[in-house]
């Protein structure tokens, strides 16, 4: 393979992918849309797992890097009913093998483990195009081009390279998540961050719910979910913030003061979060020279998997391509295999979960299933 691996999306997945190249001795590009690393805050914390996540890191040859993330004691849990009783609780005691990191951190590590220049910010992919014999051409806004014989669209649930392989496109999943965030609230918020805890805080009812985390420095993010057609999020003036935290809070009317104050004590303005989901066991037929991987081979309902995936998926791409050095297509062949299966298997789990979270038996759905460990 004489040309260089050409990745479209600096995300977690396809930083790993470049990284595993790297390390493997393989070079690749990276187009990334974003002016630079900083264009967009990476805001949230991401728990990365001991069968996913940090596997690909493993191969990434930065478990050291990432270790050395990790903020202590967040993998507590608590699940509250909506007057803030505690229905579950499990403390943090280090062993439940799904760390905590700061999305922005781990991506600040990918991005400084590869060579410079590796990735070039500003290069927003508007078409791609097949040129036969495994050769694709990739526009960018900017009117310049790229030709290359190994494409890998990394660039998230809108992907601008999918359409090479799969008709599918993203459904909204009817429901959205707001989110918040209330800073150093140990002494602005103590009731609320008393609430949260030391990790992450489920409070679920059948349709809705509020998830919280503690993260660095007594920051509590917060999404607050709700199932409504995108119409009636429409209807909510964002722009005004107080407003639209007001609204978003009349659907919590009667909760407990400490949980509504996390919708609407917030100290940024909420951002809507509309969900989307590629349908389960999204996949297409071998197509030379081009793959997927993450968000744009299997975005599914958030279930706390999707940012370990990309990246386990760019650690097994990284790897396959390294093994076929002469046969690109065996490899994508091989990695594409196995990727169907996680990416489907995970999707299933992810539905499950919000089942779990929002179905007709939350919250106590939810704390079965932490009780009976059908959660890690
Ligand atoms: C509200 C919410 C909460 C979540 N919480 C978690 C969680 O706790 N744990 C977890 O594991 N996962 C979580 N996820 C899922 C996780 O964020 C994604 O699965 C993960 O980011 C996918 O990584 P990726 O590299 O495939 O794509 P992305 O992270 O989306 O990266 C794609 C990159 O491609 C770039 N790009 C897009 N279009 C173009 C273009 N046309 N040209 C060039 N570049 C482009 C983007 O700018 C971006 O940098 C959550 C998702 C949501 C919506």
């Amino acid at each position: 393979m004489h040309t260089p691996v050409t990745i479209i999306g600096a995300g977690l997945g396809g930083l790993t992918l470049a990284r595993v190249l790297h390390v493997h001795g393989i070079p690749s590009t990276v187009y990334e849309a974003e002016t630079s690393p900083t264009a967009r805050a990476q805001g949230g914390m991401l728990d990365i797992h001991d069968y996913n996540g940090q596997p690909a890191l493993r191969a990434a040859g930065l478990i050291e890097e990432f270790r050395s993330l990790i903020l202590e004691g967040r993998q507590a849990i608590r699940v509250l009913d909506r007057d803030g009783a505690v229905l579950f609780e499990r403390a943090d005691d280090g062993t439940d093998g799904r760390p905590e990191v700061l999305r922005g951190e781990l991506r600040r590590i990918l991005l400084d483990s590869l060579p410079a220049g590796t990735v070039r910010w500003g290069h927003k992919v508007s078409g791609v195009r097949a040129l036969g014999e495994g050769r694709h051409e990739v526009t960018f806004a900017d009117g310049t081009s790229v030709v290359t014989s190994l494409l890998v669209g990394a660039d998230g649930a809108w992907s601008r390279v999918r359409p090479l392989l799969s008709d599918a496109t993203p459904q909204y999943i009817g429901r959205s998540f707001v989110e918040t965030f209330l800073l150093d609230a140990d002494t602005r918020h103590p009731a609320s961050a008393k609430a949260v805890g030391g990790g992450s805080l489920f409070v679920p009812e059948p349709g809705k719910g509020i998830q919280a985390h503690r993260e660095s420095g007594g920051t509590l993010h917060t999404y607050v979910a709700l199932t409504e057609p995108q119409d009636w999020f429409a209807a909510i003036d964002f722009t005004d913030p107080a407003a639209a935290a007001a609204r978003i809070a009349r659907e919590f009317d009667g909760w407990a003061p400490e949980l509504t104050a996390l919708i609407t004590a917030g100290d940024t303005a909420p951002v809507l979060r509309p969900l989307h989901a590629l349908p389960i066991g999204h996949r297409w037929d071998r197509v030379p020279g081009v793959t997927l991987l993450g968000d744009a081979a299997h975005l599914s309902a958030p279930n706390g998997e999707g940012a370990n995936l990309a990246m386990y998926d760019g650690a097994e791409l990284g790897k396959a391509i390294a093994a076929h050095p002469d046969a690109v297509e065996a490899a994508l062949a091989e990695y594409e295999q196995t990727m169907f299966l996680r990416g489907a298997e995970a999707a299933a789990e992810g539905t499950q979960l919000h089942e779990f979270l929002f179905g007709d038996h939350a919250p106590h759905s939810l704390v079965a299933a932490f009780t009976e460990d059908d959660l890690s």
